[in-house]
C-alpha cells in the first residue's frame, strides 16, 4: 500500500466541486497503479475523488 493525498470535495451550487481539505488514502500499487500514476503525475496537487471510484476509508 501507499500513501496518497485525496481531496475531499463538496459539491456547492448543483454541479461545481469544490475542494474542502484533504486526507491521506492508501492505494494498493498493484490494483490502484493507474490512480497511484495519475497522483505522481499531478503532485502536489490532490486526486480528485472521481478518479477513486473504489475507495473506501
Ligand atoms: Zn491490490
Amino acid at each position: 500500500m501507499q500513501p496518497a493525498v485525496m481531496a475531499i470535495v463538496e459539491k456547492s451550487r448543483g454541479t461545481q466541486l469544490s475542494v474542502v481539505g484533504t486526507r491521506i488514502v492508501h492505494l494498493c500499487s498493484a490494483c490502484d497503479a493507474e490512480t497511484l500514476a495519475a497522483f505522481h503525475r499531478n503532485r502536489p496537487n490532490p486526486l480528485m475523488p472521481d478518479e477513486l471510484p473504489h475507495i473506501t476509508s
